[in-house]
């Protein structure tokens, strides 16, 4: 996965990410259509978190027409189902994160972040977001919320503050 071990997606592994995705989509029989390869270069490209309205307006720059919401929504949908991309729920954007290997099967009835140790360790100053492993954290989570009885669908483990670029540069978190 893209950014693990603390280090930031560089630009110059874009084509190699690309490449992984399109290779993934191959092993697996999914169609990698080239919009939703424009929308992963976009998030790829950008290495911040990027809202629907910006993404529209690249894939419209790149595409030199305009693309409809539903469009990108639906190529969005596809990329964040098959664990390419990911919906940062406390900004509202979108981040790239490419996994080597695809699960090998996928209950349906459980959301396939459920169980996921990855964190996002996101910059409020300069937008750089940057995904960590935390091992263990998603099952710890989700072994206390079955103590409860509780059933989850769904989870998201985001932490915003200052990335060390931006704390050397004095900003404030
Ligand atoms: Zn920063």
């Amino acid at each position: 996965m893209l950014g693990h071990n603390g280090s930031p997606h560089p630009l110059r592994d874009t084509a190699i990410s690309l490449d992984l995705a399109a290779r993934s989509c191959a092993e697996r029989g999914l169609r990698f259509t080239p919009l939703r390869q424009y929308v992963l270069e976009a998030l790829l490209v950008a290495g911040r978190p990027l809202g629907a309205y910006d993404l529209l307006r690249l894939l419209g720059e790149r595409l030199g027409r305009d693309v409809s919401p539903p469009t990108a929504y639906r190529a969005l949908a596809f990329l964040q189902h098959h664990g390419f991309v990911k919906r940062l729920e406390s900004c509202r954007s979108f981040v790239p994160t490419i996994r080597q290997t695809a699960p090998e099967t996928v209950d349906e009835t459980v959301d396939e972040t459920a169980g996921e140790s990855g964190v996002f360790l996101i910059c409020n100053s300069c937008g750089t977001t940057v995904e960590i492993d935390a091992e263990g954290l998603g099952p710890m989570l989700l072994s206390h919320a079955r103590a409860y009885g509780f059933r989850v669908n769904h989870s998201s483990h985001e932490l915003q503050g200052t990335c060390e670029t931006c704390q050397s540069k004095g900003a404030k978190p």
